[in-house]
């Protein structure tokens, strides 16, 4: 009998964790991807381009971004642009997608992926960094995303939305990235409820990630965190798959999802584990 449940809770598992990503749904699709000059939003940007994808990458550095267009178009993307912007700027969300509805003459995938630099140590009272934190990592996602939504839903497109395990269940040395993170799941999570409601056929796709192997995220933890890094690129696939089957939240590596759903059961037991993963001495 026990053998019978484990095999019906791992078939019923199967069964929704199933691939269903057809690439031809990105073939042509016309894509805006932020920060897309280094890490995961790089790798999303060829994952795109081999599935033949329309795209206009976005970062703060010009020659980064033009090396990954010169790949893009390499890796076989119909079309690929690029613009410099600083989403620390509240004018750069506007000017960003007027370039993009230029370039693209309309939006199916919009994806809001880049971050701030934040330091990963203990609280010191920074408050003006925190404010700026905001602006990057979340008021910029709102507008960017409030510019698209019509576009979006003439396209029945899909708004991917990168987030983190440290916006599902709090983490040490990650203070303001943690709040930005959560606050994009209260924002958008909302928000998907209304466009529900409005029978807007929009799809938001919120990514929880775990600990991912970019430059950025290996120097920031190494000697702090007992964990392994996965791989940029799955991490990438993991997203864009999401968003092209419009899943409301996607979990890469998959268990991170288990532990979300444990997050409230046994909050002393989670917040002992967490902290186990973490070395104090260093932060
Ligand atoms: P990276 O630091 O490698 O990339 C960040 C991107 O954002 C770069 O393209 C950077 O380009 C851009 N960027 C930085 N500052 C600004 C700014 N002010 N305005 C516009 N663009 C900016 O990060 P990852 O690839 O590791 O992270 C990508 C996403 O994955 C993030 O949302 C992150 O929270 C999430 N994530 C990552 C994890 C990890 O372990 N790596 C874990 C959990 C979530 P440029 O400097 O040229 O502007």
């Amino acid at each position: 009998k026990a053998l019978c449940a484990a095999g019906m809770i791992v078939g019923l598992l199967a069964f929704f964790w199933r691939d269903t990503f057809n690439p031809d749904s990105i073939s042509g699709a016309r894509v805006l991807l932020t920060g897309a000059s280094t890490g995961i939003g790089e790798q999303m940007a060829y994952h795109y381009s081999r599935f033949g994808a329309e795209i206009v990458l976005t970062a703060r550095r010009g020659t980064l971004l033009q090396k990954v267009m010169e790949k893009c178009l390499q890796l076989g993307a119909k079309k690929v642009f690029y613009i410099q912007a600083d989403m620390s700027s509240p004018q750069a969300p506007e000017e960003v997608m007027h370039f993009a509805l230029q370039k693209l003459v309309g939006l199916d995938h919009l994806v809001l992926n880049h971050i701030g630099g934040t330091p990963f140590r203990m609280w010191d009272g920074d408050v003006e960094h925190t404010r700026w934190l905001m602006q990057v990592n979340f008021l910029s996602y709102v507008a960017l995303a409030s510019a698209a939504l019509p576009i979006l839903a003439e396209s029945k497109g899909s708004l991917i939305v990168v987030s983190s395990l440290t916006g599902k269940i709090s983490t040490p040395f990650t203070t303001s990235y943690s709040a930005t993170k959560f606050a994009l799941d209260g924002f958008f999570s909302s928000l998907r409820h209304e466009l529900a409601m409005q029978k807007q056929d929009v799809c938001i796709t919120l990514c929880i990630l775990g600990l991912i192997d970019t430059e950025m995220a290996l120097e920031k933890t190494r000697g702090k965190v007992y964990m392994s890094a996965y791989p940029a690129s799955e991490a990438a696939l993991t997203i864009i798959k999401g968003g092209a089957t419009r899943a409301r939240e996607v979990f890469y590596p998959w268990w991170l999802e288990l532990l979300c759903c444990l997050r409230d059961w046994f909050p002393n037991q989670r917040d002992v584990v967490i902290q186990s993963f973490y070395n104090y001495t260093s932060a």
